[in-house]
């Protein structure tokens, strides 16, 4: 008999599991040195939110509230 589980990563307000995309997009400025020529990156910052209740996790959360689930699993 095998034993599959399943953790979701849960929203710590509500306890909801289903989440979705949200993106900035930004520039970047930053001067050379010496020169008076300013240099840009562009930006993209991806975050989820709660689709319940609009609480927002970055990407480093998400994968740190999987680690803990997986340390649970281990225990
Ligand atoms: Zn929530």
């Amino acid at each position: 008999m095998s034993n599959n589980f399943h953790d979701y990563f849960m929203c710590d307000n509500c306890t909801n599991t289903t989440f979705k995309r949200v993106y900035t997009f930004s520039l970047r400025f930053h001067k050379v040195n010496f020169s008076e020529k300013l240099l840009y990156d562009k930006v993209i910052d991806e975050t989820y939110q709660c689709t319940k209740c609009n609480k927002t996790f970055t990407r480093e959360q998400i994968e740190e509230g999987l680690t803990e689930l997986k340390k649970k699993r281990e225990r």
